[in-house]
């Protein structure tokens, strides 16, 4: 059990990490910078005090509505500033001060925000992809994270398999099968997680996804109906759900440094070979 100043001091870094990526999380799938401007409000425009800016509990303060409008601010931002300070949080608990909780840190904040982006636009940006994949493999140059080269034969690993399925895939089902953006992401898990990591990682992911999205394409065939909704009906439906499955893996068994038993299945990719594309 680690110092709880450490696991106070990584649940405010957490929770501004999560500050953070709710500005990627709005700003990287349009291309804006994530740096500038300073946050505003999505309805007013009015730029947000810093007082206004604290993670979770300025939403609470405000009751969820902007100083300057009115308008409403979306139960999304406190969820995702709380999910990552949990989440830092949890692996200063399980790992104390070290570059393995750092690890497990910055994988599941990049799993969120690709959790996230993707549930909301179809699309896993590069710069979270490969730019994970180059953190991944930056860490594991430092002693307590998966040895070096564990990590690269993850990356190649994971990209690899994930390629080979899609294009078996494709092959089967005369169409594009999987997307770009999930062969890159999986390339970053490898990356993190090692080749084990990597396999049991498409493992969970396929049988979250199949669990998940089995039942519902039964249930009532809507999968297919959903997948022909104008996109901005669509994207009322299943961002929840979607996001829900990356989530349920993503936290399902991360374990740093250990390489091969971890499981972050964030993959849930198995979200039906079948629904997408986006190379
Ligand atoms: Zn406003």
């Amino acid at each position: 059990m680690a110092d709880p100043a450490i696991i106070g001091v990584a649940v405010l870094l957490g929770a501004a990490v999560g500050s953070f990526l709710n500005v990627c999380v709005t700003r990287m799938p349009t291309g804006d910078s994530v740096l500038r401007p300073r946050s505003r409000c999505p309805s007013c425009h009015a730029p947000i005090r810093w007082r206004d800016n604290l993670p979770v509990l300025s939403w609470i303060f405000l009751r969820a509505r902007c100083r300057d409008c009115g308008g409403r601010i979306s139960w999304r931002y406190p969820a995702i500033e709380l999910a990552a300070a949990l989440a830092w949080g949890g692996m200063a608990w399980l790992y104390s001060a070290s570059v393995a909780a750092l690890t497990g840190a910055v994988l599941f904040t990049l799993l969120l925000a690709i959790a996230v982006i993707d549930a909301r636009h179809y699309v896993i940006p590069d710069t979270l992809s490969l730019g994970g994949c180059a953190a991944g493999l930056a860490l594991s140059a430092l002693p307590g994270s998966t040895p070096p080269l564990a990590a690269i034969t993850g990356a190649v690993l994971g990209f690899g398999l994930l390629y080979l399925v899609g294009w078996l895939g494709e092959k089967a089902l005369r169409k594009p099968a999987l997307g770009g953006g999930d062969v890159k992401m999986m390339a970053m898990v490898g990356a993190f997680l090692g080749p084990g990591g990597a396999l049991l990682t498409i493992f969970l992911g396929s049988l979250a996804g199949s669990l998940v999205y089995g039942p519902v394409s039964l249930r009532d065939g809507k999968a297919r109906a959903v997948r022909d909704l104008p996109r901005a009906r669509r994207d009322r439906r299943i961002p929840v759900r979607r996001a829900a499955v990356r989530l349920v893996s993503a936290l399902a068994c991360r374990r740093p440094g250990r390489g091969a038993d971890a499981g972050t299945a964030l993959a849930a990719r198995g979200k039906a070979v079948g629904q997408r594309r986006e190379w």
